[in-house]
């Protein structure tokens, strides 16, 4: 009772700084006002806050009065290139730039979640630590945070995603993979121009490129196990200018590969480079693969998701907790659970009505910030309470 209360207390606080982030989104790695905003609020708390972690990222730690487990928090803290239409009076105020994932709730929540526990400072047992995480949407703030040795000590780690389209007042999660790791690749294809009505002499690389991609198709489908999966998407084709009558000497194909298994990931990765180079060099061209390589898939650990259950089911009673499906988007919350156990879990944030919500990502998005927000803070707070125990 007496957390629910402290939310509570703090709840206009909370609000008001979510849509104060709202106001005033920042891109990957330039979310320089979010940061130095968490980080006086953090110092106003007491706890011992690192500034400049990963270019734009803050750590603080809340040191309990007795030694015990130490409990890492994890928000991201970014928003993306959109132009808002959600029509909300704390729109974005940036042109051409949006919190359209919600990572300015998460960041909000984050920082209230150290707000209470800094109030129960005497009683705590361990450490609590929290990561404001740049640069999520580019998938690239989460491993220089690991590598800066944010993760040093902790025991366990607990981070949210809200979630647009669940109800306000629900929360979702299951143990084992949860998130997809996301690669994208480009596939640069050479081959030799020509007229197009003398196809024999030149070597064409349209044809190629189709052949690629048919073929490409076949690793899902024949060579990864049908209890396994996969998603190989080609979303980009470029060769040829325009022309009817040019036998393109280049094209370029663009995709994304999305699995759960590491060691799937690995062999479909080498298996899109043998396809492309085998049938580019068959053909009498060559192709060279280049990857950005995304993050690993998020991974909840079961026992923590039991015990987090446990929590939920206090805070939003059996009914509001649920068991959902994997989902083939990825998130670098994963270089967090793969090398620490821990939950990651969806917080409901949408209305009970449908047909009134916007999907992630999407101009129009919006959550219900009221509601969701501070049930975000209380499963944290409650969650890392338990988590510093064995
Ligand atoms: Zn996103
Ligand atoms: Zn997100």
């Amino acid at each position: 009772m007496e957390i629910t209360q402290a939310v509570a207390a703090l709840t206009p606080s909370l609000i008001e700084m979510r849509r104060d982030f709202h106001r005033h989104p920042e891109l990957a790695f330039q979310e320089v006002r979010t940061s130095a905003k968490l980080a006086a609020f953090l110092e106003s708390l007491g706890l011992e806050v690192t500034r400049g972690i990963a270019q734009t990222g803050v750590v603080a730690r809340l040191k309990g009065a007795r030694p015990g487990k130490t409990v890492l928090v994890r928000a991201d803290i970014d928003a993306l290139p959109i132009q808002e239409a959600s029509g909300v009076a704390y729109a974005s105020q940036t042109p051409g730039v949006m919190h359209a994932c919600g990572h300015d709730g998460h960041a909000a929540i984050a920082a209230h979640v150290a707000a209470v526990l800094a109030g129960f400072k005497d009683r705590l047992e361990g450490e609590v630590r929290f990561a404001f995480q740049p640069a999520e949407e580019i998938v690239a703030g989460a491993r220089p945070m690991v590598e800066a040795g944010v993760l040093e000590g902790v025991d366990r780690v607990v981070g949210l995603h809200l979630y647009s389209l669940m109800p306000a007042g629900k929360v979702g999660v299951r143990p084992g993979p949860s998130m997809a790791a996301a690669d994208a690749f480009t596939i640069h294809l050479q081959g030799k121009g020509a007229h197009a009505a003398m196809p024999h002499e030149g070597v064409d690389t349209v044809l190629m490129a189709s052949q690629i991609i048919v073929a490409l198709q076949s690793l899902v489908s024949r060579e990864t196990d049908p209890i396994q999966t996969a998603v190989i998407t080609i979303a980009t084709l470029r060769a040829g200018e325009g022309a009817h009558n040019i036998i393109p000497e280049t094209a370029e194909l663009k995709g994304t590969l999305r699995t759960f298994d590491a060691a799937l990931r690995e062999k479909l990765i080498r298996r899109i480079e043998e396809l492309s180079r085998g049938i580019a060099l068959a053909m009498g061209g060559s192709a060279e693969v280049v990857w950005l390589p995304g993050s690993p898939a998020v991974v909840n650990d079961a026992v923590m998701v039991e015990r987090f259950r446990q929590v939920a089911r206090q805070v939003v009673g059996e009914e509001g907790v649920l068991e959902v499906p994997p989902v083939m988007g990825g998130d670098d919350m994963a270089e967090f659970l793969n090398r620490c156990p821990g939950v990651y879990f969806w917080l409901g944030a949408g209305d009970p009505d449908p047909s009134r919500n916007r999907p992630h990502h999407h101009p129009g998005f919006w959550i219900d910030d009221e509601r969701a927000l501070p049930l975000g803070v209380e499963l944290l707070v409650r969650s890392v309470l338990d988590f510093l125990h064995d």
